[in-house]
């Protein structure tokens, strides 16, 4: 800080002490730590998003509502257009619903171990956190998740499904019960929802107050584009509309996410394949002396191994594997998180671990 600034830049009191999100990005050959798809998308693809982007009036501002991108997210979904809303990745979905729906004087339940954006965009829009930790052995059946939304009695509960960092995806069951005695809204965060069995969207017209959020940055593989998006009740996206940036969504994404949606069978080949590479992981991690593995529906492992999780991930790293360290995370002390990748790219981590882990 500067002599002219001290004492006048002052950020928010309950801001201070936070650290900014983001997992490191460093220039390693195997990056396994952002849970994105590792194949990149085909060159013919991209000429056709290129064509797309030409067409464009950039002198003009975008079209606000994204009518035309929404149209297609909700023949894409099944939903109607009027409770299918976009945004700049999911996360900014979030952020919109928080300040809608929550905010200063309300509160969010963040179930722990889970995504850290739910309890640090709850934070960042003065909402308060109310937070229950979820053991790693006994998941919930439909009424413990009742009693623990109901007794937590937020205005809004986050729910991820799958979850990160664990990869377990919740049952439908369960989700509607857990739609039923919430007291507010219903996040279900399904950014991974592609590549288990997606069940909140089948719920969405029993509860009104559900909303599913969904992303074009994990199983779509475009993360580059920033695009997400929420299928809820229409009334949900009316709260979301006073809350908005005016032209939120840029002429660019719009585009280039409607054009995405044309591809959207190329876009989305490689799931079976991640599925399939998922479970081969899975089982040379649990074949490791000490390693055991989380069930997953997702595209990454949690992994527990008997080595101290910070050297374990450094190690790696070293060996040219990023990976995420989620020990921070409650129940996860001894845990690493890896994202499916390509199989050479599985490989390479398979082995630089047996090298790190004790013989
Ligand atoms: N939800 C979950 C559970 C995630 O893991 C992520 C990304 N890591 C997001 C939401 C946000 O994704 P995006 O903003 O790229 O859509």
């Amino acid at each position: 800080m500067s002599a002219s600034t001290a004492g006048r830049v002052r950020v928010r009191d309950d801001l201070a002490g936070m650290v900014p999100y983001g997992a490191p990005q460093l220039d390693v050959p195997v990056r396994l730590n952002t849970n994105e798809t590792p194949y990149a998308v085909p060159p013919a693809v991209l000429d056709d998003l290129a064509d797309a982007v030409r067409g464009l009036e950039l002198h003009r501002y975008p079209d606000r509502e994204a009518t035309e991108l929404r149209q297609a997210l909700a023949l894409h979904t099944g939903h109607g257009v009027e409770g299918t809303w976009a945004a700049n990745g999911s996360n900014e979905c979030l952020q919109q619903l928080l300040l809608a729906f929550a905010g200063p004087g309300r509160s969010a339940l963040v179930v722990e171990p889970t995504y850290a954006m739910h309890s640090l965009l709850a934070r960042a829009t003065g909402t308060g956190v109310v937070t229950r930790i979820q053991a790693r052995d006994r998941l919930l059946d439909p009424a413990a998740a009742a009693d623990l939304v109901a007794e937590a009695a937020t205005d809004l509960t986050f729910w991820c499904s799958p979850n990160n960092p664990t990869g377990e995806a919740t049952g439908a069951e369960v989700l509607a019960a857990v739609c039923a005695a919430a007291p507010g809204v219903v996040v279900v965060d399904e950014a991974y929802g592609e590549f288990g069995r997606s069940h909140a969207a089948a719920l969405l017209s029993r509860f009104p107050n559900l909303v599913v959020t969904r992303t074009f940055s994990k199983a779509f593989r475009m993360a580059g584009l920033r695009l997400g998006y929420l299928l809820a009740d229409p009334a949900v996206v009316d709260g979301v509309r006073l809350v908005r940036l005016p032209y939120h969504l840029s002429a660019l994404t719009q585009v280039v996410g409607l054009r995405a949606l044309h591809h959207k069978g190329v876009l989305m080949s490689h799931v079976v394949a991640t599925e399939r590479e998922r479970e081969r992981v899975a089982a040379a991690l649990d074949a490791m002396p000490g390693v055991r593995v989380l069930p997953s529906d997702a595209n990454f492992l949690c992994f527990e191994t008997p080595v101290d999780p910070r050297r374990l991930w450094q190690g790696l790293l070293d060996r040219g594997v990023l990976v995420r360290d989620v020990s921070r995370y409650p129940t996860l002390e001894r845990h690493l998180r890896v994202t499916v990748g390509t199989p050479a790219e599985d490989d390479a981590f398979l082995t630089a671990l047996t090298q790190e882990l004790p013989r």
